[in-house]
């Protein structure tokens, strides 16, 4: 930083320095550094030069934007290099520059780019095997550049003289492949120049993955094809400028490889006691059709992201040998293959021991999990691990080996999609931080390529609601846009007039008409992106998806306007039916239609508001007087005169009042329903999917943070933080996954880890740390931190599109302190806790201090707190008596005494005032 500003974090299509990308028109995002407070670019430049020259030269443009800068230059060629330069000033005319580079594809027009036939060996039809294709090639001339373009009908691995190219799995990705299948790029450049041999052999292992692999509910194979096919070809450009292609053909080999069987809900199957053998040739496949819909991998691919290694070992009560590694994940496990007298090694995963302590698979459902290696004594200390297959597990149970294994055998490898981590919040309850992680970790296990309801049982799909509910608190912890915006074209191309949005996107469950908050995907995704990171593209490409899906909806309203029929999943997993103790009624008790409808007028909303962001003035107001209709006529259906719901579950007051649907006069009343409700239940939250995300912000946003603290800092069920006191290492799929007893809920759909109840991570980030976008992708920050009990510090961090923004507060010792990092290029309002104005600020580092009457240690005495136990206190029934003159005296009083301070403050106004005050003065010391 030689003149105190600096330019870093260069990236191209939100990476960096990518090769084989196929956008003809990338992005360039870039941050700033200043030593100064109030820093702003005041213009930039950018020169892209190719083989040939210059490819575009921005020259200096007095433009503030550093994020999602797209290309204006010549149109970029097939196989080919771009420097990239970025130089910015800011307005003390300092000076700043960086370099990078991208390297283009085979660019999807070119079909013809690809020098290489599909190949496949049809007879494997029956078996089903992992086999290999491979050929052999000479390589006599110095090479200045080796380039492996791939893909397969399957997932595939390449490898250059048996060592495995690049560092990613479970490759070419999930996608429709109906419509779409990604191909991967891979540098071999030092591999081929570095072997010291002329000889080489190029090897293409393929297994079934998930387009011919057993899947869904029936687990029934072949979803996508029949037949598995790869597609390669390795392009090398040698020092004195030729080039040489060696592509897939029928002069390719097939042969067995060591792996025997692999499916991802079974399991892989290696054996290394026979040799591998040669099949016979390769099979040319018509697969023309298959090319057309090729594309560049657009998102960071699934890479192996930690490693925990194994933390103890258990001989279960019922005598298995089980060995636990502290964390839920999804991935698999690395052997270092120890003596076995059996020959062979197998294990199974779970995530769970039951209250017995002994391995409990039953999460799983019919996803038997199970990895076997063959080996003999010759084997003993080779590294293993699956190569088409994943797990959810924590603990894993081992056979064929004595229970004397050294644990430094067994590593877990968390296995997921890239995505570069951005956020973080932290306090000092360690329950809170604890879920925090467990929100941290669900989503690690279950962004693995697509956004997956589960990684463990028989499903693992791509649940559109779940990926909806939770896709604002995902952006806050990691980089998304790139994997929403691969999935979302998933969404697009599988969207029908027909059926609209379907429910799992790559859609293997069938035609069925698309439902709410499920199908809603489509709009509400692409908006939280545009929030999040500020690039007008993602609208742009997902405009006519997020509009089409509303129009489906408005097409099957009735006469009144609304959405009245067909199958919708309501609160899905809402506590409060009334047939709840039947743990098989999962739709929740809110009106369904309602849900439906709110939905449906939120959407409608974002797509006036995308349309205005595109400049579509006729489709904006079309779409804002939709929404203006939409909401009138929930209120005709579902708002008394009075203002009271027609249904009044916690989650129909939260949706309500969170989306605007409500006349002003109408708020305080359902605000006092969803108060009482939640009296009712003690301050327990009984909400489900849709009710969920929203609670918490809700109650926040309408001056009832100490509501929102109450239901937050349950420890017992349902709660966020009873799942963690359970020892949970993610988030569960029920509230009661696992019971206060430690029994497990049976229903057959139980899994421990699923993000959806993980949505809260949002609130914790925007109205605890207080950090928001005032404008789309954080050039504009709302920095606004809120006091909460439980806590006595919070900070929250995030790395946007403009670079660190930090929020942090201290409430002790009736002292209150703010500490604020705002990034170059950007402003913020701030608004501290227990101030009024708006102070706005430019980059830079600040800190306030100030006295408060506030204290957030731990209280004495609650809201959970019982009469019995408070009158035990001689000063709180001193104040008792002198507020509620003669109450102690009721002969029913004793009936009350286990009663807890909420459910009394539930009974009516003056008891709640009276008791808030009574606990306010007992806790002032
Ligand atoms: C999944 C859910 C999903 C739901 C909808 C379940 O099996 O795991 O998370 O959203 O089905 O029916």
């Amino acid at each position: 930083m030689k003149n105190g500003l600096f330019i870093h974090s260069l990236r191209i299509e939100y990476r960096e320095n990518p090769i084989g990308i196929d956008e003809p028109a990338p992005r360039f995002s870039w941050k700033l550094k200043s030593s100064e407070q109030n820093t702003v670019q005041s213009c930039c430049r950018i020169v892209v030069t190719g083989e040939h020259g210059v490819a575009w030269d921005s020259g200096f443009c007095a433009d503030s934007r550093s994020s999602g800068v797209v290309y204006a230059g010549e149109p970029l060629l097939p196989f080919t290099r771009y420097e990239v330069s970025v130089t910015v000033r800011d307005q003390l005319e300092r000076e700043a520059c960086t370099q990078g580079f991208f390297e283009t594809g085979v660019m999807q027009e070119s079909v013809s780019g690809w020098n290489a036939k599909w190949i496949g060996y049809p007879p494997e039809q029956e078996s089903r095997a992992c086999l290999a294709f491979s050929k052999s090639f000479s390589v006599d001339k110095p090479v200045r550049s080796a380039r492996l373009y791939a893909t397969a009908c399957g997932i595939y691995e390449a490898a250059l003289d048996g060592k495995k190219a690049g560092d990613a799995f479970m490759a070419p990705g999930w996608t429709s492949y109906h419509h779409r299948i990604q191909y991967q790029a891979y540098d071999l450049t030092e591999a081929l120049s570095s072997s010291g041999t002329c000889s080489h052999e190029l090897l293409l292992t393929a297994g079934n993955g998930w387009y011919r692999g057993f899947l869904g509910f029936a687990d029934s194979p072949d979803h996508f094809g029949k037949e598995k096919a790869v597609l390669a070809m390795l392009r090398i450009v040698y020092e004195d400028g030729s080039v040489s292609c060696i592509g897939t053909d029928e002069s390719w080999s097939v042969k067995t490889s060591p792996i025997l069987t692999s499916e991802i809900y079974y399991g892989e199957t290696q054996d290394y006691t026979k040799p591998c053998e040669v099949l016979g040739q390769a099979v040319r496949l018509d697969h023309q059709d298959v090319t057309e819909k090729l594309s560049a991998q657009h998102q960071e691919p699934v890479r192996i992201t930690k490693r925990f290694p194994a933390v103890s070992k258990v001989l279960t009560p019922k005598g298995e040998f089980v060995i636990d590694f502290g964390q839920n994940l999804a991935g698999f496990v690395e052997v270092n293959l120890p003596k076995s007298e059996e020959g062979s090694l197998v294990l199974y995963h779970a995530e769970a021991l039951d209250k017995e302590g002994n391995f409990y698979p039953e999460t799983l459902r019919s996803a038997v999990s199970r990895d076997e290696y063959r080996y003999t004594d010759k084997d003993t200390g080779k590294t293993v691990s699956p190569h088409f297959t994943f797990h959810g597990f924590r603990y894993i149970r081992a056979e064929g080996i004595p229970f004397e294994t050294d644990l430094s055998c067994f590593t877990a490898c968390a296995l997921h999609t890239d995505m570069e981590k951005t956020g973080s919040f932290t306090c000092d309850n360690p329950l809170v931080e604890r879920l925090v992680k467990n929100i941290e970790w669900s989503q690690r296990s279950n962004f693995l390529d697509v956004p997956t309801d589960c990684p463990q049982r028989n499903e693992r799909l791509g649940w559109t609601g779940d990926a909806q509910v939770f896709s604002g608190t995902a952006a806050f912890q990691f980089q998304t846009e790139l994997f929403f915006e691969k999935w979302l074209a998933d969404v697009s191309a599988e969207q029908t007039a027909e059926y609209g949005v379907p429910h799992v996107v790559p859609n293997i469950l069938g035609s069925q008409p698309g439902a709410a908050a499920w199908s809603d995907c489509a709009v509400i995704i692409p908006w939280n992106l545009y929030q999040a990171y500020g690039d007008i593209r993602i609208l742009e490409k997902q405009y006519g998806s997020m509009k089409g899906w509303v129009d489906y909806v408005t097409g099957r309203c009735r006469e009144n306007g609304l959405w009245m029929d067909g199958h919708q999943y309501g609160d899905w997993l809402g506590l409060d039916a009334e047939t709840a103790a039947v743990s098989d009624n999962r739709y929740g008790a809110t009106d369904r239609y309602l849900v439906a409808n709110i939905y449906y007028a939120n959407s409608a909303d974002i797509v006036a508001k995308a349309a205005r962001v595109l400049g579509k003035k006729e489709d904006a107001e079309r779409y804002e007087a939709l929404h203006s209709r939409i909401i009138e006529a929930i209120r005709r259906e579902y708002v008394t005169e009075a203002g009271r719901l027609v249904s009044e579950t916690q989650t129909a007051c939260v949706l309500m009042l969170h989306f605007g649907i409500l006349e002003e006069k109408d708020i305080p009343v359902v605000l006092n329903t969803l108060e009482k409700n939640l009296g009712a239940h003690r301050n327990h939250l009984v909400t489900g999917f849709t009710g969920t995300p929203y609670i918490c912000l809700c109650l926040s946003a309408f001056n009832r943070h100490d509501l929102a603290e109450a239901v937050f800092l349950k420890e017992d069920c349902p709660g966020w933080l009873y799942a963690v006191k359970q020892g949970a290492t993610t988030i569960w799929e029920r509230w009661d996954s696992i019971k206060p007893d430690g029994s497990f809920d049976t229903s057959g759909m139980n899994s421990l880890n699923h993000y959806a109840n993980g949505s809260i991570g949002e609130w914790l980030y925007r109205t605890v740390a207080g950090i928001s976008p005032a404008e789309p992708g954080y050039r504009k920050i709302r920095i606004a931190p809120t006091l909460t009990h439980g806590m006595t510090r919070a900070e929250g961090t995030l790395d946007s599109p403009y670079g660190i923004i930090r929020s942090a507060w201290t409430c002790k010792d009736r002292r209150i302190t703010v500490d604020i990092e705002i990034p170059a290029n950007t402003t913020a309002e701030l608004v501290l806790p227990e101030k009024e104005e708006i102070l706005t600020v430019g980059s830079g580092c600040y800190h306030f201090e100030y006295p408060t009457e506030t204290r957030l240690e731990q209280d004495r005495y609650t809201m959970e707190t019982t009469l019995g136990e408070l009158v035990a206190d001689p000063e709180a029934a001193t104040l008792i008596n002198s507020l509620s003159p003669g109450m102690l005296d009721s002969p029913m009083i004793q009936y009350a005494f286990g009663m807890t301070v909420s459910e009394l403050s539930a009974a009516s106004e003056d008891a709640g005032a009276m008791f808030k005050a009574v606990l306010q003065k007992l806790n002032q010391h």
